[in-house]
């Protein structure tokens, strides 16, 4: 894996020296952070990149996951539809089945630690567990409109954390408690985002049987109907009818997302017999998913929600034309017709797919904005600047300034 000076030649010395510096004032500290799984979905996906590199700065950085089972996680599933304002029906069984799991993890995990850092709503209650130390919620999902049940939920725990932290300044909602805003980031030496060879990306696209004949329009996402995976058969349906060409649906699955063989059936029927349609479930695999994304002509990501959208600064990363909802963070990332094109719809969509496969040079120039938009503002580097910043704050409160 690289180490922090690897990063020297893509954002510069100064930036690094500073993490190394503002590091210095956090070394040996206990750094615990506790998600809902680890792999699968862009949260596990950060943490696997920050861990190490907080460790190399001297940051005793920690990784725990809940534990709970088939009930406890399609609860959780309907919370986070709910949260990104979907209609889910809240039942009083829902609320016990999320309370009991809690209950069970708040009695096995180790939650020492000078912070621990809990990442979304599945484990939010541990916060009963909190004693001295500093706590720190981590909201990765757009909250900015969410059904009240299952936000009164959470503002049951949400007070007792020392401070919250959304991904975009749209997520934000009035707290008693500290906020920060902080974009979450891509890796740019990793597996999933490194440079690949010709020969590494013509075996991905063998293996998975994926003739280069044609434009090939991807989405890499979970089989999650908030990334509107039948949407994108319908956009592919349209721009089909006047280029030819092929679709790759590519996902995993994640071991807190329990609605992904329901819906991955509802793509395959969708997808027919079309032969020009690749639909991939892929085990966990960051060089074929970045192979996926290289060999795209187009990448698409129609979300009807979003978090951040890490497909999105992934895509971007490799200079690729992308279209992707006007939802989320998605429009942090994407200025419109500047760094890709947003869309509100699949007619929008279709028309924009087919505009950027009719015009390869203006297609070219949106990606070359866009990898320079993700240089700039969301890689791995910045994030932890910001991390460590708001660590450091734990311990000076003294110094805010209330307005
Ligand atoms: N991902 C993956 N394999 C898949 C589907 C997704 O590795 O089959 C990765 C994807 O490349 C990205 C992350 O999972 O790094 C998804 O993050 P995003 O913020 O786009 O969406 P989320 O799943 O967190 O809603």
């Amino acid at each position: 894996m690289a180490n922090l000076n690897d990063y020297i030649p893509i954002v510069g010395q100064p930036i690094i020296d500073d993490l190394k510096l503002i590091a210095e004032r956090l070394h040996g500290k206990v750094i615990r952070n506790i998600n809902s799984t680890a792999v699968g979905g862009g949260v596990a996906e950060i943490l696997t990149r920050m861990i190490p590199f907080l460790k190399e700065l001297g940051v005793d950085a920690r990784w725990d996951v809940i534990k709970g089972g088939e009930k406890f996680f399609a609860v959780t599933k309907k919370f986070h539809n709910a949260l990104h304002g979907k209609a889910e029906n809240i039942t009083e069984d829902d609320l016990q089945i999320f309370m009991q799991t809690s209950q069970s993890n708040i009695a096995e995990l180790d939650i020492s630690g000078d912070i621990v850092f809990v990442h979304d709503p599945q484990p939010i209650a541990l916060i009963a567990k909190k004693a001295a130390n500093k706590w720190i919620w981590r909201c990765h999902v757009d909250v900015s409109d969410p059904q009240q049940k299952v936000w009164d939920l959470l503002m049951e725990f949400i007070p007792r954390y020392d401070a919250a932290v959304f991904s975009a300044p749209a997520f934000s909602r009035p707290l008693p408690v500290r906020q920060f805003l902080i974009s979450p980031s891509i890796d740019p030496l990793s597996d999933k985002n490194k440079e690949l060879p010709q020969e590494v990306i013509k075996a991905v696209l063998e293996k998975y049987e994926i003739p280069r004949d044609k434009p090939v329009i991807t989405q890499v996402s979970r089989f999650d109907r908030l990334k509107d995976p039948v949407g994108v058969i319908e956009v592919y349906k349209r721009v089909k009818k006047y280029i030819d060409c092929r679709l790759v649906l590519a996902g995993g699955t994640a071991s807190d997302d329990p609605e992904s063989v329901e819906v991955l059936a509802e793509v395959r029927e969708r997808a027919g017999k079309d032969k020009d349609i690749h639909i991939l479930l892929l085990p966990q695999n960051d060089i074929d998913v970045n192979a996926l994304q290289r060999s795209s002509d187009v990448i698409l990501q129609k979300s009807l929600r979003e978090g951040f959208g890490l497909t999105v600064s992934e895509a971007l990363w490799k200079a690729k034309p992308v279209v992707a909802s006007h939802v989320g963070g998605i429009p942090l990332q994407i200025k419109n017709k500047y760094s890709g094109l947003l869309c509100r719809s699949i007619d929008g969509a279709a028309f924009a797919v087919k505009q950027l496969l009719n015009n390869p040079e203006y297609a070219r120039k949106l990606g070359e904005n866009g990898k320079e938009h993700i240089k700039n503002n969301f890689l791995l580097t910045r994030h932890l600047k910001e991390y460590l910043l708001l660590f450091l704050s734990l311990y000076h409160l003294e110094d805010v300034v209330y307005l």
